[in-house]
C-alpha cells in the first residue's frame, strides 16, 4: 500500500482547499490536495455570480465598505452567524479579490459613462464616473444593500479556480486527483492524516499529515433536487462525523436557491434578478412586491424561496409535467445584456431547456442549494475535537453564514477563509512536531479493508446502494424542505433511521474492483444517511424559525432560547446523534434586531417573557 508524508493534506482541491494550500507551500511545507475530480472540475467552478467584497467602486455601490458588508451578512444569517467571523471576513475580502486581480482574474470593471440598468422589470440611468474607470465594478445581488458582488461575466468560479489552479501549481501544490478520502486517522486527541481510495484502481493508500484540511464543499446531493454538482455528498462532513468526536455544525441550515430550472435543476445566477429580472406566476403576474414591498425580487434567498412555495400553495403555479414552478423574466434585458454579463444563462437555457431567454420566459422553482451546516471550527479554523483538524469553505460551519448565506458571500468565503485559515495552518506548522503511530495508522486501515471486504462478500446483506440513497433524498425532500413542522419531521426522521440501518447492509451488485462508482457510494452512503439525520434532527429540535429554517408550528425567530448553534457529534451505535448547543456568537457588535424583510415575529432575546414584537416587512 502506497503511504505519503506531507506537512499539509488538504481534503478538497476547489477554491478553499486550493487557497489555503498556496499560503502553506508558500511558506515552504509540502502540501498535497486530494480531490475526486481533476482540481480545476471540483464544484467551485460551477458559480456563475459572482463574490462580494466592499469595494464601493461603481455608482450604485458609491459609499460602501466592511461596516455595510457586514451588517448585510449579520442581517442575511439572520443573527445566526458568529459575528467575530463576519467582521474577519468583510476586512478581508477585498483583499482577498484585489489579489486575486493580481493573480490575473479578469473581473469586470468600471467603464465610465451612461448605462441602463433594471430594477423590478423598470429601466433605470446610471453614470459611472471617470475617475473609477478600469476599478473592479459590481452587479446586485440579493439582501444587499450596495451593489458589491464583483464578477466576471457569468464565469467567475470558473476564471477564479482556473487562475487559482494555476498558482498552485506555480507554489508546487500536488494535487492527487481521482483520491478520495474515507476516514480520518486519529487518537481521539490528535489527527494525523487519511485513508484514502484511489478511483482509478480501487486501491487504498494512506496520507499522513501534521495538519489536514477538509474543504471538500457541500453535502446538497443528500437532497433529490439540487444545483450542486454530483460530487458534493458530503464527504468531508462525514469522515470528521464518523469519528465521534467532532462536531458539525447547524447541519438544520440547509439554503434552497429560488431559481433552479425546472426539471433539471441547474442553476441560474442570483444575476438573472440582480440585474433586473423578475418573478412571474401562472398569470404572468409579478409577485413578489405583494410580499416584499421594499425588496420583492432581492430580498435574501430563504425570503424568496418561502415566497414562492406560499405563492405556488396558494394556487398560483404553473402546471408541469415535472410538477408546479414559476417563471423567471429576463426578456427585457436584451440580447447584448444576455450575450454578455448572461451568456452562460443563456447557454443553460438554449441547452437543457431549449428556451431562447431573450424571447421567453425560464421555468424556475426553488432548489436546494448550499450547505451553512459543516464541520465546526472556531475563528481560526480549527476544528473542534481534534487537534491538527482545520476545515474551511463550504465543508466548515466557520461561521459567518449563521441560517442563510447571501448570494455572492460564499465563493468569497472560499478565499477569505483559505488566506486565514491557510495562515493559521502555517503557524500550526511552524511549531508543530508529530509522531505516527504505525499502530494506529494500521489499525485504520484495517477498518477500512474489514468495510470493503463486507461490500463485496454480502456479509452484511443484500441492500441496493443506489435505492438506499433515493429513499434517504426522497426523505429529505418530503420532510426537510423548505417549510418544517413537528409531523413531517418526526416522519422523516423515523424514515432516515431505517434508511441508516439498511444502508449498513448494502452490498454491490457490481465486482467492486478497481474504478468502481458503486463501491464509492457505498462506501460513503451510511456517514450521508448520517448526515440526513443530523440535517433532520437538528431541525425538529430546533423550535423557532430562524433564516431558512422555517418551522409551520414554531413561526417566530426565538432570540430568548434559540440564539444558538446546534453542535452534532455520532456515537459508535446509536441511530441519531447527540446535539449540543452553544451560543451563536460572542460578540454582538450588532445585537439582534429586524431584518428589514421577510416579515414574521420575534422573541426578543432581553425579553424572560413570552411577548412577541412584530419583525419589519
Ligand atoms: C450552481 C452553483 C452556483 C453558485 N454560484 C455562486 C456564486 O455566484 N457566488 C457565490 O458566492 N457562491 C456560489 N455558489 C456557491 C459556491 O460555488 C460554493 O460554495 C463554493 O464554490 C465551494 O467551494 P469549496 O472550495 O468549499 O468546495 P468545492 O469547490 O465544492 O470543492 C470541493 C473539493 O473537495 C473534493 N472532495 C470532496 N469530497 C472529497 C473526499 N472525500 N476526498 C477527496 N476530495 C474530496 C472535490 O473533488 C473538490 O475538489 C454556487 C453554488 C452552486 C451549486
Amino acid at each position: 500500500m502506497q503511504t505519503f508524508y506531507t506537512d499539509l493534506l488538504c481534503i478538497g482541491a476547489g477554491l478553499a482547499g486550493e487557497r489555503a494550500a498556496i499560503e502553506s507551500a508558500a511558506a515552504g511545507f509540502t502540501t498535497i490536495c486530494l480531490s475526486i475530480v481533476p482540481a480545476r472540475r471540483s464544484h467551485s467552478a460551477a458559480a456563475q455570480g459572482g463574490m462580494q467584497a466592499s469595494f464601493g467602486h461603481c455608482v450604485m455601490g458609491e459609499g460602501d465598505n466592511p461596516q455595510v458588508h457586514f451588517q448585510d451578512t449579520v442581517k442575511g444569517s439572520d443573527w445566526g452567524c458568529d459575528q467575530e467571523v463576519a467582521r474577519l471576513f468583510v476586512d478581508n475580502a477585498p483583499i482577498a479579490i484585489r489579489q486575486l486581480a493580481f493573480w490575473g482574474v479578469p473581473w469586470n470593471r468600471v467603464i465610465p459613462g451612461k448605462s441602463t440598468y433594471y430594477k423590478g422589470g423598470k429601466k433605470f440611468e446610471k453614470i459611472e464616473s471617470v475617475d473609477k474607470q478600469g476599478l473592479i465594478t459590481a452587479r446586485d445581488f440579493g439582501g444587499t444593500a450596495k451593489w458589491r458582488t464583483c464578477y466576471t461575466s457569468d464565469g467567475t468560479g470558473h476564471t477564479v479556480l482556473y487562475t487559482m489552479d494555476n498558482v498552485a501549481v506555480q507554489y508546487g501544490v500536488q494535487v492527487h486527483d481521482k483520491v478520495e478520502a474515507i476516514s480520518l486517522i486519529h487518537d481521539g486527541v490528535h489527527c494525523i492524516g487519511a485513508v484514502a481510495r484511489c478511483l482509478r484502481t480501487g486501491k487504498l493508500r494512506t496520507y499522513l499529515a501534521k495538519a489536514t484540511l477538509i474543504a471538500s464543499g457541500g453535502y446538497g446531493r443528500v437532497y433529490k433536487a439540487s444545483t450542486n454538482a454530483v460530487i458534493c455528498e458530503g464527504g468531508g462532513q462525514l469522515i470528521a462525523l464518523n469519528t465521534g468526536i467532532v462536531p458539525l455544525g447547524n447541519m438544520e441550515a440547509v439554503q434552497f436557491h429560488p431559481t433552479g430550472i425546472v426539471p433539471s435543476d441547474i442553476l441560474v445566477t442570483e444575476g438573472c434578478r440582480g440585474d433586473g429580472g423578475t418573478l412571474l406566476d401562472v398569470n404572468k403576474h409579478r409577485f413578489m412586491p405583494d410580499y416584499e414591498p421594499e425588496k420583492a425580487e432581492l430580498a435574501s434567498r430563504d425570503v424568496v424561496s418561502r415566497r414562492m412555495t406560499e405563492h405556488i400553495r396558494k394556487g398560483f403555479g404553473v402546471k408541469s409535467a415535472y410538477g408546479e414552478h414559476l417563471w423567471l423574466d429576463i426578456r427585457h434585458l436584451g440580447e447584448q445584456h444576455l450575450n454578455t454579463k448572461l451568456r452562460e444563462v443563456k447557454e443553460i437555457c438554449n441547452n437543457f431547456l431549449g428556451v431562447e431567454p431573450a424571447t421567453d420566459l425560464i421555468p424556475v422553482r426553488p432548489t436546494q442549494h448550499y450547505s451553512m451546516g459543516g464541520v465546526r471550527t472556531n475563528k481560526r479554523g480549527e476544528a473542534y475535537g481534534l487537534k491538527g483538524l482545520f476545515a474551511a469553505g463550504e465543508a466548515a460551519c466557520w461561521d459567518m453564514h449563521g441560517f442563510n448565506r447571501l448570494g455572492g458571500n460564499s465563493l468569497s468565503e472560499t478565499v477569505v477563509a483559505g488566506l486565514l485559515v491557510g495562515r493559521n495552518i502555517v503557524e500550526f506548522l511552524e511549531g508543530c512536531d508529530v509522531t505516527f503511530n504505525t499502530v494506529l495508522v494500521r489499525n485504520a486501515v484495517k477498518k477500512d479493508q474489514e468495510r470493503i471486504a463486507h461490500l463485496m462478500t454480502d456479509k452484511n446483506g443484500r441492500e441496493n446502494a443506489y435505492k438506499v440513497r433515493d429513499t434517504m433524498q426522497k426523505a429529505l425532500m418530503e420532510g426537510v424542505g423548505i417549510f418544517r413542522n413537528e409531523q413531517g419531521l418526526t416522519m422523516a426522521i423515523s424514515r432516515l433511521q431505517e434508511v441508516y440501518h439498511r444502508s449498513q447492509r448494502v452490498s454491490l451488485r457490481s465486482n467492486g474492483l478497481g474504478a468502481n462508482p458503486e463501491m464509492s457510494l457505498a462506501l460513503r452512503l451510511p456517514g450521508m444517511v448520517k448526515l440526513a439525520l443530523c440535517i433532520a434532527y437538528g431541525a425538529l429540535q430546533r423550535k423557532e424559525s430562524r433564516g431558512c429554517h422555517a418551522r409551520e408550528d414554531y413561526p417566530a425567530r426565538n432570540d430568548r432560547d434559540w440564539l444558538n448553534r446546534t453542535l452534532a457529534t455520532w456515537q459508535e451505535g446509536a441511530d441519531l446523534p447527540t446535539l449540543n448547543y452553544e451560543p451563536a456568537s460572542t460578540v454582538f457588535e450588532l445585537p439582534p434586531g429586524e431584518r428589514g424583510y421577510g416579515g414574521g415575529q420575534i422573541i426578543s432575546a432581553d425579553d424572560p417573557t413570552t411577548i412577541m414584537v412584530e419583525r419589519g416587512d
